[in-house]
């Protein structure tokens, strides 16, 4: 049994055309970035550690003055990955594996609370991230402040069952960024839960099939929203998506588990 907890890892707000490829700039939104603790018999897994807290405090100290302006921080205090797990009465150091989805700022920010953990990172993702830290410039900016620690970093590649009974399994939804991954958790017989992270920014992205403008790789990414579309409308999964506003509201958050 695996019971699901709903995290604040941030809210942000940006230019709805950088959710969807076919919108014009001009409309702001405040979106939310969603962590995830799940809690499994042989251990807590933290799925993203959200924007880093400096970012509250100081914008401009953490994110740059560019993204700053770009992506607008809207958290209270208390919207960031320890005060969150604080929530279930849990610390940093009681979470055993840290999945990232992906080195997005707001997916990894606070990945140097956990010093213990083991991280699972895509192999792609890693890759990419390492080429970036020794100077090279991709169509993919993962952030260095945050995920360049030295923390215990184990590669997968591929679909990865963390625990090896199905709960909890990995997901590549290559695309976003060349690494990116999504998580499927079984809480029970037809009762899947899958977190997109950004491999789909809202229901609207998945119902349309409409890709944002960040991203590496247009055909990957399109064949993984179409896999997780396949999960939700043929295999009856329940879908979170990385940074949809409207379903935030109606989620369930910590500290009652969502499953
Ligand atoms: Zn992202």
């Amino acid at each position: 049994m695996v019971n699901v907890y709903v995290l604040c890892g941030g809210l942000i707000d940006l230019d709805r055309s950088g959710f969807f490829c076919d919108v014009a700039p001009g409309t702001r939104l405040t979106v939310p970035v969603i962590c995830f603790l799940i809690a499994h018999p042989r251990g807590h897994v933290l799925v993203d550690t959200g924007v880093h807290r400096q970012s509250i405090t100081d914008p401009v100290g953490r994110l740059g003055e560019p993204r700053a302006n770009r992506f607008r921080m809207r958290s209270a205090a208390t919207d960031e990955v320890v005060s969150q797990l604080a929530l279930l009465g849990l610390a940093p150091d009681d979470v055993r594996f840290v999945v990232n989805s992906h080195f997005h700022f707001d997916h990894c920010g606070g990945n140097e609370f956990f010093p213990h953990a083991t991280f699972l990172v895509q192999r792609p993702e890693m890759d990419a991230a390492r080429q970036v830290l020794s100077g090279a410039t991709l169509r993919y900016s993962p952030s260095p402040v945050d995920f360049d620690h030295p923390l215990d970093y184990r590669l997968v590649d591929g679909e990865h069952d963390v625990f090896g009974d199905g709960q909890v399994v990995l997901l590549p939804t290559y695309g976003h960024t060349p690494g990116h991954q999504s998580v499927r958790v079984r809480a029970g017989k037809g009762a899947d839960l899958v977190l997109t992270a950004d491999a789909c920014y809202t229901r609207e992205n998945m119902d349309r099939d409409v890709l944002p403008n960040v991203l590496w790789d247009p055909q990957e990414m399109s064949r993984s929203l179409a896999n997780l579309r396949e999960l939700r409308d043929r295999q009856g999964a329940t879908v979170i998506y990385g940074h949809d506003a409207g379903q935030w509201q109606e989620l369930v958050r910590a500290p009652t588990p969502l499953i």
